[in-house]
């Protein structure tokens, strides 16, 4: 697979790590970022490498690339539901206008094409553990509807771009992934817990806590992509994900505990549709792509809580 990948959202959290990573690998990577959620911190230090190339762009509009690209890897869109709740129209676009740019250029350069897709398509599940064929329970009016629904129209479009065109498609659900290059405000559970615990501040954590997350170490991630981006004819969705499942009050405390902190849990209202489960079942992952997670939460959290204290 030493072909010129394409990844939107490349200068984000997980982008930025993939681009890494298949670099590492020896692929050429363009990486295109309008750095609405990411940063040029992140891939800095690819910037010099001369099989790296940064284009800044809004993947909304046209993508112009006279390249050969084997592969079209689309993560760009507002991730954290604070980012996504304060860009509610552009998520909408990345999501669906932005989806079929990169569906286009991977049709225009008869590329493979992987969606990052999200454990969101479940909304606020009523079967437990999540398994690729529940279609889901998401308010679609919500406030959280804006990402939702643009994920769920994205994996309606690249599948229709697999009937009718024949691209190579696939489409990953992320469970809630995290480890280093997290932004400390970018208001997801384990940043929010993190900078507040090296500030000795109080632990904001929302609704009683009793909600439940899954989640999946960086590298695990990575590499769980990786081997979807590499296997055979999966173009039906797959979980991506670590089905190691605490509630946010147990997720506050072990954070308290490895920090050695003195900060105190305070309780917030629970945001509007906030899932009160989420786990992801992994048998597809582990059966077609041969791969499930490696790094538990306590040593990923350790790995993160040094890169926060770095920051
Ligand atoms: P992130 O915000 O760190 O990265 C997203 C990147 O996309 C940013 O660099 C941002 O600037 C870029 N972007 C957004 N809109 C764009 C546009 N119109 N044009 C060009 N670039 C644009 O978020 P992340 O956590 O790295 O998430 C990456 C992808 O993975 C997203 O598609 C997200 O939906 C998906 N995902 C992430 C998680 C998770 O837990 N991190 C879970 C499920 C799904
Ligand atoms: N959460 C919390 N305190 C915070 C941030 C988040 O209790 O400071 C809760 C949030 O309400 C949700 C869970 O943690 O139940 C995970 O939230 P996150 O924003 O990380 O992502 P989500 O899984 O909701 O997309």
């Amino acid at each position: 697979m030493k072909r010129r990948v394409l990844i939107t959202g490349g200068a984000g959290f997980i982008g930025s790590h993939l681009c890494d990573f298949l670099i590492e690998k020896g692929h050429r990577v363009i990486c295109i970022d309008n750095l609405i959620t990411g940063s040029l911190s992140n891939i800095k230090h690819l910037l010099k490498n001369k099989n790296f190339k940064f284009i800044k762009h809004d993947v909304t509009k046209y993508i112009n690339i006279n390249e050969k690209i084997g592969y079209v890897l689309h993560f760009a869109s507002p991730a954290s539901p604070v980012d996504y709740l304060r860009y509610p129209i552009k998520t909408l676009k990345v999501g669906s206008l932005g989806t079929h740019n990169a569906l286009g250029l991977a049709k225009a350069k008869k590329a493979k094409f992987l969606l990052a897709s999200t454990s969101e398509v479940y909304g606020d599940p009523l079967i437990h553990p999540q398994k690729e064929n529940y279609y889901g329970n998401v308010n679609p009016v919500g406030p959280r509807g804006v990402y939702d629904e643009a994920k769920r129209f994205a994996e309606a479009i690249t599948m229709a771009y697999h009937r009718k065109h024949k691209i190579d498609t696939r489409i990953a659900r992320i469970f809630n992934t995290y480890g280093e290059r997290m932004r400390k405000d970018d208001g997801r559970a384990i940043p929010n817990f993190l900078s507040q615990t090296i500030r000795n501040k109080p632990l904001t954590v929302y609704g009683n806590g009793s909600q439940t997350r899954s989640f999946c170490y960086i590298s695990d991630m990575v590499n769980g992509i990786y081997n979807l981006i590499l296997s055979e004819n999966i173009h039906t969705p797959v979980n991506i994900g670590n089905p190691n499942e605490v509630s946010i009050l147990t997720l506050a405390k072990i954070i308290i505990r490895l920090t050695n902190s003195t900060s105190k849990i305070v309780y917030r209202t629970l945001p509007a549709d906030d899932p009160k489960v989420r786990r992801p079942d992994i048998a597809l992952a582990k059966s077609k792509l041969r791969w499930k997670p490696k790094v538990d939460l306590k040593e990923g959290l350790m790995k993160t809580i040094d890169y926060f204290k770095n920051q």
